[in-house]
């Protein structure tokens, strides 16, 4: 059974790979569309860009489509980013700017007072517009610099307090272990099996 992933984001896309292997889909990207819409993602939260995505995409591809919206929200600045985290610093995708902006904004915020956690929003949309949504997230607390390669976006700046090093330093599978893009894609995979188990 074939899943499109709807997302531009290779980071994203690589972890979802993963988390889906051995359960029964093949998972395509945004590259197998020709000239895909542009879905502008104004929703106030991450489930309503979730889903916005999600049903637009399987409505013009005709596919089964699991789409997400992720973003980091900061307990010191009003949730902020939130669903802005993409382009919080202006320029969509431009992860450095982003940490950037991000440090200044903490700049004067204590060390126990950074608490921040990743929210995640996975819609799984129908060609006929049926769509179900699946939340997941982590805690942990904003670094005062980058440290680590691995992931993307804000991950050097997100220390998880249990392993005691940032996303960035953490390899995928923990990662996905802990992530809150793990935590909602494994509340999905359920539904995925058994809908490949109906197609055969
Ligand atoms: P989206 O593509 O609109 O969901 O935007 C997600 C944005 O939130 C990304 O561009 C990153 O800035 C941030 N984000 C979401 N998930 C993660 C993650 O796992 N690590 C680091 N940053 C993330």
């Amino acid at each position: 059974m074939k899943l499109l992933v709807a997302t531009g984001n290779q980071g994203k896309l690589k972890e979802i790979r993963r988390l889906l292997e051995g359960c029964g889909v093949v998972v395509v990207g945004l590259e197998q569309l020709e000239n895909p819409p542009e879905v502008v993602e104004d929703g106030e939260t991450f489930a309503a860009n979730a889903r916005k995505k999600a049903v637009q995409m399987a409505v013009f591809s005709d596919c089964l489509t699991l789409a997400d919206d992720s973003g980091l929200v900061v307990a010191a600045l009003n949730g902020a980013p939130g669903v802005h985290s993409a382009r919080y610093a202006g320029e969509q995708g431009n992860d450095a700017a982003n940490n950037v902006k991000l440090l200044q904004a903490l700049t004067d915020v204590a060390d126990e007072q950074r608490q921040a956690a990743f929210h995640c929003v996975m819609a799984l949309a129908w060609p006929d517009g049926r769509c179900e949504t699946f939340a997941g997230q982590v805690a942990g607390l904003i670094m005062r610099a980058e440290r680590g390669a691995g992931g993307f976006g804000y991950d050097p700046l997100f220390m998880v307090p249990e392993y005691g090093k940032t996303m960035a330093e953490l390899p995928l599978d923990i990662k996905n272990r802990i992530s809150h893009r793990g935590t909602a894609l494994r509340k999905v995979v359920p539904l995925l099996q058994e809908l490949a188990r109906q197609n055969g």
